[in-house]
């Protein structure tokens, strides 16, 4: 751990500053404007690694033509007050030029794992995604990098490519970080007027539910994502994007619950689109 952190932005500056940086190294990637959520897999790459670096990049091509990019939260004053008192060692902050150079027309993707779930409704985000990443790797070459559940597709996604590419990189997925009433931390909950905010925790209740139902016996994926549905449904403010029940895994849909199993959703409140996952078994 080093006495103050440094920041960087060119790939020149980034690998000079690495040489500084004791090992083993850990990397948190983020899009910024921090919460607790970032700062849990900072405190864990702390308690792992001899140095953190974290990235802060608003990575344009895992967005969507009609998606929040140039809405997107961003606040770089905070976000480095916060990693300070995190005890980041060095905070990357590219520009688009670095990451995406005139001509840039390489990119990194992952098959079968992205077709289902975000990437069913978002075409094209995780290759933006696995791209970013994968630049992300290379250039920082961290002994482990750190991830959290709260986006489990992006998670396994990641893990598959790392396998995939055999980067000397290990994957660390942290619990998501929530809100006292249950609403998963992110970055666009900012994005939620008062009212919103309260009908938020839908999520939060539907995920509940259905885990309440498997606890109770329920073992039929159907009658489990038909609760998350219900439950969704009667909020006013909500609207239901998808609900799945699927092998923790593969992220295929199933007809009965066996082994480890991912409950999740996308949720859209107002203007809003919001993810949240459970893990069962
Ligand atoms: P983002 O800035 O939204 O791209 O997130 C950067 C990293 O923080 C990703 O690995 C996210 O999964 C993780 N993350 C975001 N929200 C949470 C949360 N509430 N709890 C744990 N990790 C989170």
């Amino acid at each position: 751990m080093s006495d103050s952190m440094i920041i960087v932005t060119t790939l020149q500056e980034l690998w000079q500053a690495l040489r500084l940086l004791d090992r083993p190294l850990g990397l948190v990637p983020t899009m910024g404007y921090l919460h607790e959520g970032h700062l849990s897999l900072v405190q864990r790459a702390r308690q792992e690694c001899a140095s953190v670096a974290v990235s802060i990049f608003v990575n344009p091509t895992q967005f969507g033509p009609n998606e929040d990019l140039s809405r997107y939260p961003r606040n770089i004053e905070r976000d480095l007050k916060l990693l300070e008192t995190a005890c980041a060692d060095l905070v990357w902050l590219p520009t688009n030029e670095v990451m995406y150079p005139t001509g840039f027309q390489t990119w990194v993707t992952v098959e079968t794992l992205t077709a289902p779930l975000e990437g069913a409704m978002r075409p094209g985000h995780f290759r933006g995604v696995t791209t970013v990443v994968s630049k992300l790797f290379n250039a920082v070459r961290p002994d482990k990098a750190y991830f959290g559940q709260k986006d489990a597709q992006q998670a396994a996604v990641i893990r598959q490519m790392t396998n995939d590419l055999s980067y000397p990189i290990e994957v660390i997925v942290c619990p998501t970080v929530r809100e006292p009433d249950g609403l998963a931390m992110s970055s666009r909950n900012s994005y939620l007027n008062a009212e919103e905010r309260r009908a938020a925790t839908v999520l939060f209740r539907a995920l509940s539910a259905a885990q309440q139902a498997y606890q109770n016996g329920e073992r039929n994926a159907e009658t489990l994502r038909r609760i998350m549905r219900e439950t969704v449904q009667t909020e006013p403010l909500a609207r239901l994007q998808y609900v799945s029940c699927a092998d923790y895994d593969t992220l295929q849909e199933l007809e009965t619950v066996s082994g480890k199993t991912l409950l999740s959703m996308a949720v859209f409140i107002g203007n809003t689109r919001l993810i949240d996952n459970f893990v069962l078994g």
